[in-house]
């Protein structure tokens, strides 16, 4: 075991440790692709453009059309990276979508949505673009996919999670679009198990009413029907936290009929009624600028920020660990010549640091081991939230990593008309080929100057300074690689990146 871990993390690449990726469908290789490599539909690419855009040497970078436009006049600029993969295994989509309400649906979201397996989305049938809003709601979506160990997930991601984000809010339609006091059903239950419930209730009620309790025992105490008044703003948060499990859940049941290769992270953006919902799974990161202020709006999801979460579960269920892991954290490898001497160590239930007797389990490799972006769970994979990794295994052994793994995002909501914007206000989403490199405040003050000087009546202006932006982190070739300023390394990385101008809200 030792020998291949040590061998492992002696061959870091990127988010997942090289050949790491096993499959369990011995023939997953002959399988169909579920949708076709190329790059984001938005940009309307040729095959031959696709192909000159995957040159690892002149790496250049893709920008929109002149005749191609996003919903809010949004930027987007991409790169592929130096060699790490063949395919930019970055992915984008960006599009507005009407959610219909459900025909002759009550105001009630599925009681439990991972058991309906009959009507997985598959783009079809989706009604797409504006429409009147008569029966249903507008939204505008953004996404942006990192893929790992293959571009598969990051592909059908980018074809489909935006059909879950639809299926998911379509329950909800009559109830966001009238502001009247939430009916019980919002709470998650289906109309009849709520009435059973409040049948329940009354029961109770009126039977301590019987025995004694003080009030009428025939009139139910109203302390029995309390219910928490939940905002639409959290139905929405939820709807989108849903989906992304439900996406995960597709891309794990078709990959016995598709090849769909690796993971991916997930940031996305849902703008619907007048607030813009920021969804991260993974290392990506959204900003806005807004009048020079920074404010962060992802936080992102790596084996050091969720270090507690992911020894805790190793505690809980140390079977995942196959007895070759140790879910303790040491400041170093423990070697076997320090056994009874007294070492560092933090549990899952420790922000600090303490002393112990190193015993024999300690000399385990550690279940997170690395600093920075060379921190990995089970020295394999860099990120700790995404889509897709069902196969994913320890280097040549049988221990999975995906139970570590969460597909459930961060969700920040943004009141969009609570403030008004200006021309130079910007949302930024990027992947982490963009943010290895960069600090915001580099990435603020890149973006406020380059505004700062196009027409404000430009509409590409955004473009240009998501290109801008790419090229600050991709740099120029020289004789030592990629640079950027203050002789710095470049990205090897893919790198994509929105920037959307938030003075849109002030016209909604
Ligand atoms: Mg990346």
């Amino acid at each position: 075991m030792l020998t291949r871990v040590k061998s492992a993390v002696a061959n870091f690449m990127g988010g997942i440790m090289a050949g790491s990726s096993g499959s369990d469908h011995a023939n997953s290789s002959e399988l169909p692709v579920r949708f076709p490599y190329g790059r984001p539909e938005f940009l309307g690419l040729s095959q031959d453009e696709v192909e000159c855009s995957a040159d690892h040497i002149a790496r250049p970078i893709l920008i929109l059309k002149e005749t191609k436009r996003l919903p809010w006049t949004t930027g987007y600029a991409e790169v592929i990276n130096a060699g790490k993969s063949t395919h930019n295994e970055d992915q984008a989509s960006c599009e507005v979508l009407f959610v219909k309400k459900k025909p002759g649906i009550l105001a009630t979201p599925s009681k439990n949505s991972t058991k309906r397996r009959s009507s997985l989305p598959n783009g079809e049938g989706i009604q797409v673009k504006e429409s009147p809003e008569t029966d249903g709601i507008t939204l505008s979506y953004w996404a942006l996919f990192d893929g790992h160990a293959g571009a598969g997930a990051a592909v059908v991601a980018s074809k489909l999670l935006q059909h879950h984000i639809v299926e998911e809010l379509q329950g909800l339609v009559e109830i966001l679009r009238n502001s009247a006091v939430l009916p019980p059903t919002c709470l998650g239950e289906d109309p009849e198990a709520a009435t059973a419930n409040n049948r329940t209730l009354t029961r109770a009620a009126s039977l301590r009413g019987a025995a004694g309790t003080p009030g009428s025992p025939s009139t139910p105490q109203t302390r029995f029907f309390t219910e928490k008044k939940i905002p639409h703003e959290c139905l929405i948060v939820g709807a989108i936290e849903n989906a992304f499990k439900e996406m995960d859940l597709q891309i794990e049941q078709e990959r016995s009929m598709y090849s769909i290769s690796g993971g991916c992270t997930a940031l996305v953006v849902v703008y619907v009624l007048g607030k813009i919902y920021v969804a991260n799974a993974g290392d990506s990161r959204a900003i806005i600028i807004r009048n020079g202020e920074i404010i962060p709006m992802s936080s992102e999801f790596t084996p050091e920020t969720e270090r507690q979460r992911l020894q805790h579960l190793a505690f809980m269920q140390p079977h995942l660990l196959g007895n070759e892991f140790t879910h303790l954290e040491f400041p170093r490898r423990v070697q076997r010549k320090e056994l009874g001497k007294r070492m560092l160590f933090r549990d899952f239930n420790m922000t600090g640091w303490a002393y112990k007797t190193i015993e024999d389990d300690d000399l385990k490799f550690p279940l997170i081991y690395g600093e920075g972006k060379k921190a990995r769970v089970m020295a394999t994979i860099g990120v700790t939230r995404g889509l897709g990794d069902h196969d994913l295994k320890v280097h040549d052994s049988n221990i999975y990593i995906k139970p570590f793994l969460s597909a459930v995002p961060e969700v920040k909501v943004y009141n969009l008309l609570q403030y008004e914007h200006g021309a130079d206000d910007v949302l930024i989403l990027a992947t982490d080929g963009l943010w290895d490199v960069l600090l915001n405040e580099e990435v603020a003050e890149a973006v406020t100057n380059f505004l700062a000087n196009c027409d404000p009546d430009d509409s590409n202006r955004y473009t240009l300074a998501a290109q801008d932006l790419v090229m600050r982190a991709r740099g120029v070739l020289k004789d030592r690689g990629w640079r950027i300023s203050n002789d710095r390394l470049g990205s090897g990385d893919d790198i994509s990146v929105y920037v959307i101008p938030l003075i849109h809200g002030n016209k909604l």
